[in-house]
């Protein structure tokens, strides 16, 4: 069997061009979703992932604004300059780009972005939020996995799923979401004894687990979807997932590319969120 390829940045490109009447309507209104991406340090892929950001919002008709400082700053400017943030009208999402340097209070920071501004789902109040079941904002990348199975007509319900990761990024969020769709859920991590046991009978399984190529198809149900949420870049520069792709194609029913998988969700969902959010203060006003 040869899987059926789960195409992430055609459905991606197709969700953006929806977003463009829902920016254009919000934008009539005097409610332009205004998005700012805040970044401390010069990491480069961090860079490129903001750009991508600013970018993306920039290309449907939304306001974007980056702001940088230098990876010496105290954490008290960043703060104050969230408060400001949190208190502007034009500005409906506040993402912080992580990693933060070590001198950062990583919590404390995420705490600051008002709830309704928290655009990357990271806050405490939008966790428990989705943890009841009911979510405010949900993390971007498990959000866009989910989009991809709704597209995909992928049905959850009573299916055994499998997640191998469970940083509060990737795999809580996206066990929380399958919990929440009716899917019987595994959580696998590091000291998993015997992970090809659990993985060799998940109907989906998740990979976010940051090694390339880590899953193999020995490891997979024959007719499984298999999500690669992984983005690694191999000594010769290219990217590759979590996934072996090569032999995992094989085995699986549907599988997710990488690149061309779940990365350009996760910034197509992040647009979501804050016309979702912009359109929430909207209909407040
Ligand atoms: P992370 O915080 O490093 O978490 C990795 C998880 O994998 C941890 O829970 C870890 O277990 C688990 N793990 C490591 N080795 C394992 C093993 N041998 N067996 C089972 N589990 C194992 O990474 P993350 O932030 O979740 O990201 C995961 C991957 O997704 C990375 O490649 C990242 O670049 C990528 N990513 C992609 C997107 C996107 O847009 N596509 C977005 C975010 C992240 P422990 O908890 O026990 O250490």
């Amino acid at each position: 069997m040869t899987a059926q390829i789960i195409d992430g940045k055609a459905l991606a490109e197709e969700l953006r061009q929806g977003f463009k009447a829902r920016v254009e309507a919000l934008t009539a209104k005097g409610h332009k979703p205004g998005l700012v991406v805040i970044l401390v340090g010069a990491d480069p892929a961090s860079e490129v992932y903001v750009r991508n950001k600013v970018n993306g919002c920039l290309a449907i008709g939304m306001h974007s604004e980056k702001i940088t400082y230098e990876a010496s700053v105290d954490q008290a400017t960043v703060l104050a300059k969230i408060a400001e943030l949190n208190a502007d009208p034009n500005i409906h999402g506040i993402l912080v780009q992580l990693p933060l340097p070590k001198h950062f209070d990583e919590e404390a920071v995420l705490e600051a972005i008002a709830a309704d501004k928290d655009v990357d789902g990271f806050h405490a109040e939008n966790v428990g939020a989705l943890a009841q079941g009911n979510p405010r904002f949900i993390p971007c990348t498990p959000y866009g996995v989910m989009k991809m199975f709704e597209k995909g007509n992928v049905d959850l319900t009573g299916k055994e799923a499998v997640v191998i990761g469970r940083s509060n990024i990737v795999g809580k969020p996206m066990a929380l979401l399958l919990i929440n769709a009716g899917a019987t859920v595994t959580v696998c991590n590091s000291r998993t004894k015997d992970l090809k046991f659990h993985t060799s009978r998940a109907d989906i399984l998740v990979a976010a687990v940051g090694k390339p190529k880590f899953v193999t198809g020995d490891m997979v149900k024959p007719g499984a979807v298999v999500i690669d949420v992984g983005i690694n870049r191999l000594p010769d520069g290219k990217l590759c997932g979590d996934v072996d792709y090569a032999s995992c194609l094989e085995t699986a029913g549907q599988i997710t590319p990488v690149p061309g998988g779940v990365g350009p969700m996760t910034i197509t969902m992040l647009l979501a969120n804050t016309i979702e959010a912009a359109e929430r203060k909207a209909a407040a006003a």
